[in-house]
């Protein structure tokens, strides 16, 4: 027989959905004012460094961002993304709570996981407990070749938080057509991997990798085949936020050039050069051939 045990919650009204509403849009607890007469703005600690400073947050505030996967990567991304300040978060996945997510993926819990409820309703909800400031919009669709234009229409950065190649390949294609940088990362097992792609100044994923693997090797090598760590999920998704940042921020002279390679487990960390290819030979960034946007 299965039992749910629901801890206290400091906003036990809010877990009461009512019929037919849709939960990341009911709200049924006071929303907590900052003390203005504090003088201690949210982001001071933030502001303090230089790296970032005043102006940088000024743009993290004004940054849009198109954050496809809510998964172990995803759901860390958004969380640190909308606690450091960034204005819009347009957040895409087709997929429910279960679980095996609770292990690593942040803002979830046992109630969404036995409701099975939409991460994207899940995680709008959380993220508009952290920061109501901000824009956060949950779309429930899978990222494809015919609504990618809609969905990262007027973002500043697209962040990849799948586990599929397919995505990866369609957003490198999108990014370098448009111009728009995004972060690629993946993570199985302990292994981990990030590369921010700048189109035009950086190589792109198919200067990486001409093809995705095989529909039988991406198969073989899923976390529900190999398993992964939650820990390592983390940090690769902190990495990514971390050069997510640094892009909004407008900081892209800090922008990590190389691909980060990282073993956790055995404490390796790599940083691989990966350079255009000097004669065009990229299929998408060289010969600007969208192969999987315009199939
Ligand atoms: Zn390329």
């Amino acid at each position: 027989m299965f039992r749910l045990k629901i801890p206290a919650t400091p906003f036990p009204a809010f877990r009461e959905k009512p019929a037919g509403l849709p939960r990341a849009f009911v709200r049924q607890y006071p929303l907590m004012r900052e003390p203005e007469s504090l003088n201690l703005p949210r982001y001071q600690r933030q502001e303090l460094f230089t790296g970032l400073g005043r102006e940088g947050q000024r743009r993290l505030l004004n940054a849009r961002v198109l954050l496809v996967g809510l998964g172990g990567r995803g759901s860390w991304l958004s969380e640190i993304l909308v606690r450091a300040g960034v204005g819009m978060l347009r957040l895409v996945d087709d997929d429910t709570v279960d679980w095996t997510n609770i292990a690593r993926q942040a803002m979830y819990d046992e109630l969404d996981a036995a409701e099975h409820s939409p991460k994207v309703i899940s995680a709008a909800e959380c993220l508009s407990r952290i920061n109501h400031n901000l824009d956060v919009e949950p779309i429930q669709t899978r990222l494809r070749e015919n609504n990618i234009a809609t969905l990262a229409e007027q973002m500043d950065l697209v962040l990849d938080a799948t586990n599929d190649w397919a995505s990866r390949f369609l957003i490198n294609d999108y990014a370098v057509k448009m111009n728009v940088p995004w972060v690629f990362a993946g993570v199985v097992r302990d292994e981990g991997q990030v590369m921010s792609i700048l189109p035009g100044r950086t190589a792109c994923l198919r200067c990486l990798y001409e093809q995705p693997p095989s529909a039988e090797q991406q198969r073989g090598a899923r976390a529900s085949v190999l398993g992964v760590l939650g820990s390592a999920v983390a940090v690769v998704a902190a990495l990514q936020a971390n050069e997510a940042i640094k892009i909004l921020a407008g900081r892209t002279e800090a922008v990590n050039p190389y691909l980060t390679k990282l073993d956790l487990w055995s404490n390796q960390l790599q940083q691989v050069a990966v350079a255009r290819p000097d004669d065009d030979a990229c299929p998408c960034c060289g010969q600007r051939r969208f192969d999987f946007l315009e199939p």
